[in-house]
């Protein structure tokens, strides 16, 4: 009789559900034989890698026997100087999902708790139970409020107690795409305990226009306890490469350094990302992109009489006015992938990334197929 491995698991991890990803293009036509896919579900970038990122991957493939700089050097250096920050406030990682893991491993326990926001980005839930940490989830703002579904800061900071280690919030929101008001989040920053670290997630910063996105990074001199965690995932197209970053204190640096995997950011993704920060031309292009395509689809959604939810992101939660998932199944066998959010507590929403033009034109057009 085998062992029950599960059994024999940590506590948390014995409570841990998987995170579900966006179904990739391949699989797709592997089980439903379709082709000319369009894949709207995961908020990578429509306009692909920024070209210099890519130019310098190619430069990079001589280089592939050698381990990487444990310490990132030149893209710290890069960082830094973008950023007005010093070298030893940031900590880089396999993805943002890494550092955000990294925060759970070094700070969360059983004896402690998270907070975060009904509605948060799946990975604080996951990475808190798997530490086997105690969630305190605040409930959302309401449906009719005017940030349907985004996070209550109110019902977030009075949740915190001695307890508590870490504070998630994201702003913009995944899979919301609500933000926040900088004033207020900076009021609530000033007010958590010194002795839970303040997350702000970023991933989304580059696409939240005027009076949007936080500026979290510029309150690190004021606030000891607070991390930005930022990505090269969406905005500069490096999705594959698995490359972010937390900006932080030096003494909260020096303790993620402990805990992280020496080499956790590749050859390929460090010189990527370096040369990503310089293609301002890419950053702009994608923008533009996206300020364009979700004018086009949040009309387009309104005239097949579907409501949506504000988003400051590259994509939209959108109210199917049914249940979703026969939507999404219908949208599968058109080519078009999206994403499912009933893992979230929403059955009767889809999130769509802002594709290119005709890719959001084949959405809609699809779209009004299925509720034909
Ligand atoms: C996509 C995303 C991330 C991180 O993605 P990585 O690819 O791991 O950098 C982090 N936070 C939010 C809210 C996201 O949507």
């Amino acid at each position: 009789m085998a062992c029950d491995y599960l059994q024999l698991a940590t506590a948390g991890v014995q409570g841990l559900h998987p995170y579900l990803p966006g179904k990739p293009i391949a699989e797709l036509e592997r089980e439903y034989g379709v082709s000319n896919i369009i894949k709207l579900a995961s908020n990578e970038n429509p306009l692909g890698s920024s070209p210099a990122a890519v130019n310098a991957v190619r430069g990079g493939l001589d280089e592939l026997w050698l381990y990487p700089d444990a310490n990132g050097f030149e893209l710290k250096q890069a960082l830094s100087s973008q950023l007005d920050v010093t070298p030893d406030c940031i900590t880089l990682g396999n993805g943002s999902n890494d550092v955000l893991v990294l925060l759970a491993e070094a700070w969360l326990s059983p004896a402690h708790n998270a907070v975060f926001s009904q509605y948060c980005f799946a990975v604080y839930p996951i990475a808190t139970q798997a530490a086997g940490a105690e969630a305190r989830i605040a409930p959302a703002l309401p449906a009719d409020s005017d940030m349907p579904l985004g996070h209550d800061l109110q019902a977030m900071a009075t949740r915190i107690d001695a307890d508590t280690r870490l504070v998630f919030v994201a702003n913009p929101n995944n899979p919301t795409g609500t933000w926040l008001d900088n004033t207020e989040l900076r009021d609530f920053v000033a007010n958590v305990p010194e002795t839970c670290l303040v997350v702000i997630d970023e991933a989304y910063l580059e696409y939240a226009g005027e009076g949007q996105g936080s500026d979290a990074a510029a309150w690190l001199v004021e606030f000891p306890n607070l991390v930005v965690t930022r990505t090269f995932s969406k905005a500069y197209g490096l999705a594959g490469l698995r490359v972010g970053y937390a900006l932080s204190s030096p003494q909260i640096a020096a303790v993620l350094n402990r805990v992280r995997q020496p080499f956790n950011v590749n050859v390929l993704a460090l010189l990527a990302a370096e040369a990503a920060l310089t293609d301002h031309d890419f950053l702009q292009r994608t923008k533009t992109a996206n300020d364009q395509g979700m004018q086009q689809l949040q009309s387009g959604l309104k005239d097949l009489g579907m409501s949506t939810i504000p988003s400051a992101g590259n994509f939209i939660l959108v109210d199917m006015g049914r249940e979703a998932m026969p939507v999404y199944d219908a949208l599968l066998q058109r080519s078009v992938i999206v994403r499912p959010v009933g893992n979230y507590g929403l059955d009767r929403h889809l999130r769509i990334t802002i594709g290119t033009q005709a890719q959001n034109a084949t959405l809609l057009n699809a779209l009004a197929d299925v509720y034909s």
